[in-house]
């Protein structure tokens, strides 16, 4: 039912949110009863399109799109943080606020990316579209200061393991769903329908 709407949709002009058409959808409701068929309530179906911005981080996300990884690095010469690098992408920096500037890390991704720790989860929250058993791993990368949280999606994951990253992009969603990674050595033949590895 809900698959035949016509969801709503959003451009920017001028720099202005322009939606077009309904972002909000009620469905006919059903009544709840108990066992001696006594009414209790009633559901309420309904369907919200939330508008997401990406503001800063939109770099990012079309970036993966393109098989590429990025990361930010401080270049404020006087603070703590001077040249530290964030994966994942930080606008600013924690320490200065300044604006940090756009590193790409896929090269770093590819060479140097191994599992720091991992879990393992069968329950997920509403809409998960990962297969399950989900594999998270946190992947650290050499001359990175910070630890990026993904998913795993060929083999089983170790503590130490070199993986590399790879990317959606066929029909990428412009999410975090288009980033995944692969233990070293995994074929091109092994990877997610859509999935590529790193230019
Ligand atoms: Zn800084």
């Amino acid at each position: 039912m809900a698959d035949r709407v016509e969801h709503g949709q959003v451009t920017v002009s001028n720099g202005r949110y322009r939606p077009s058409g309904k972002f909000h959808h009620g469905y006919a409701n059903s009544p709840i009863r108990n066992d001696e068929g006594v009414l209790m309530g009633v559901t309420n179906p309904r369907d919200v399109t939330h508008i997401h911005s990406y503001g800063g981080e939109a770099p990012f996300f079309e970036s993966l799109s393109k098989g590429k990884l990025l990361g930010t690095r401080c270049d404020n010469a006087d603070c703590a943080l001077h040249e530290t690098m964030f994966v994942p992408f930080r606008i600013h920096c924690p320490d200065c606020l300044s604006r940090n500037t756009i590193v790409d890390v896929t090269d770093i991704a590819n060479r140097t990316s191994k599992v720091h720790t991992f879990m393992i989860t069968e329950r997920t929250g509403a809409f998960n579209t990962l297969e399950k058993p989900i594999r998270f791993v946190n992947v650290e990368f050499e001359g990175v200061d910070t630890i990026l949280m993904g998913y795993l999606s060929v083999g089983e994951p170790e503590i130490g393991m070199r993986v590399v990253p790879i990317f959606q992009t066929e029909n990428p969603t412009y999410t975090i769903m288009d980033l995944s990674w692969v233990p070293e050595g995994t074929q091109k033949s092994e990877l997610l329908p859509g999935f590529s590895f790193g230019k």
